[in-house]
């Protein structure tokens, strides 16, 4: 069997090497993160049926995984800046087919199905070749497939193509609130079961509950220069740029606890693709990184990932299964980037939310 080496213990990466192991293959994961709680993990994810929920099937792992879901999550509401409900949907009503989860617990779940040193926690990987990886403490692991999915800023991308991601011109500013429903309740009804976006043109309060009675939210705005975004992460300028908004909006960066994060969103070329070299190939963001408007992100991740773990069982030399793989990924990577691309460009038009609240609308008369 060939060595596989994977760089990256993100979700991608980790449902790599989970599906491998469940037909028999072993890969090694290094990564650079000390452990897979070593940072806040993120916020809340839905998954689909077709990518996320099937990845977590073929990995064996679904029964963990609903232990830990909310269903009630998939709920969506779409307000204007007044504070006007414009489109709300239950959970149900959505066709409950999305269930969520906090990012931190599937992480949690997926390493936690690997043998003992598969990853290997605390591994920066400084350089990569066709053939081997360098970590940072100089060792040299030499490998017959590197695959990168060590995200956004992938160390292995350059080995195939040239493409960097490009600012898109939306920063998000992202704050925290905890205990909503004994300390903030006019928040958390605000928010719901699940999403709440609050659009304006250029800007929006998008907040999402997570478990453990937390409300995550990302303040969206357009700027052309993404540095400047790091002065916003501060309250009182924020505030200001959400002046027009309503009080009750407002309210969820005033009750938000700790420090503000600054981050600007950057996506690879729709489209990005590249030639077959020996021996590397890439999934998720480090192949695809997009917009967070199409929700999918994460979930590709997860599909990429079995995709490529199913052509390696299923292929005789690594080659025909990178072949294999890569023709379905090109043209999936593409059709999700573009909707993702419509769909920021449709949140933060001149009339928002209604292109949003006409999309969702459509959506529900199709179904
Ligand atoms: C604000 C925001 C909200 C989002 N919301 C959603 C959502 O609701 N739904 C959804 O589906 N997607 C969402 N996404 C997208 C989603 O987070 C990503 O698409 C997903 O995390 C990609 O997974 P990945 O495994 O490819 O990469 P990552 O999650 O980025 O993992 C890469 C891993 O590689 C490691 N690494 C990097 N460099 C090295 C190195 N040199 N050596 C060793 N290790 C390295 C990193 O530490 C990391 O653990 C969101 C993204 C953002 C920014």
């Amino acid at each position: 069997m060939p060595s596989i080496t994977i760089v990256g213990a993100g979700l991608g990466g980790l449902t790599l090497a989970r599906v491998l192991h469940t037909r028999g293959i072993t890969s090694a994961v290094y990564e650079l993160d000390a452990s897979p709680t070593a940072r806040d993990q993120g916020g809340t994810l839905d998954l689909h049926e077709e990518s996320g929920l099937r990845a977590l099937a073929e990995a064996g792992l679904t029964e963990q995984f609903r232990a830990v879901a909310r269903e009630e999550g998939e709920a969506l509401r779409i307000l204007d800046r007044h504070g006007v409900v414009r489109f709300e949907e239950t959970a149900e009503e959505s066709g409950g087919t999305r269930p969520e989860v906090d990012r931190g617990e599937l992480k949690r779940i997926l390493a936690g199905s690997l043998p003992d040193g598969v990853v290997r926690w605390g591994s920066k990987v400084t350089a990569v070749s066709a053939g081997a990886i360098t970590l940072a403490t100089g060792e040299v692991v030499e490998t017959d497939l590197v695959v990168g999915a060590d995200g956004a800023w992938s160390k292995v991308r350059p080995l195939l193509s040239d493409a960097v991601p490009v600012y898109s011109g939306l920063s998000f500013v992202e704050a925290n609130l905890s205990d909503v429903d004994s300390k903030h309740p006019a928040a958390a009804a605000l928010v719901g079961s699940g999403s709440m976006f609050a659009l304006a043109g250029g800007k929006g309060l998008i907040a999402q509950r997570n478990g453990g009675g937390r409300i995550r939210v990302y303040a969206a705005v357009e700027t052309d220069d993404p540095a400047a975004v790091t002065g916003l992460a501060d309250r009182e300028r924020l505030l200001e740029l959400f002046a027009d908004f309503d009080a009750g909006l407002r309210a969820l960066l005033v009750d938000s606890d700790g420090t503000l994060v600054p981050r600007p969103i950057h996506a690879l070329p729709v489209g990005h693709r590249w030639d077959r070299v020996p021996g590397v190939t890439l999934l998720g963001d480090a192949a695809h990184v997009m917009s967070p408007f199409a929700g999918e992100g994460a979930n590709l991740a997860m599909l990429d990932a079995t995709e490529l773990a199913l052509a390696l069982a299923d292929h005789a030399d690594v080659e025909s299964a990178l072949s294999a793989y890569e023709a379905a990924l090109f043209p999936r990577a593409e059709e999700a980037a573009r909707d993702s691309a419509a769909n920021l460009e449709a949140c933060f038009r001149p009339d928002a939310p209604a292109a949003m609240v006409d999309q969702m609308l459509a959506h529900t008369a199709h179904h």
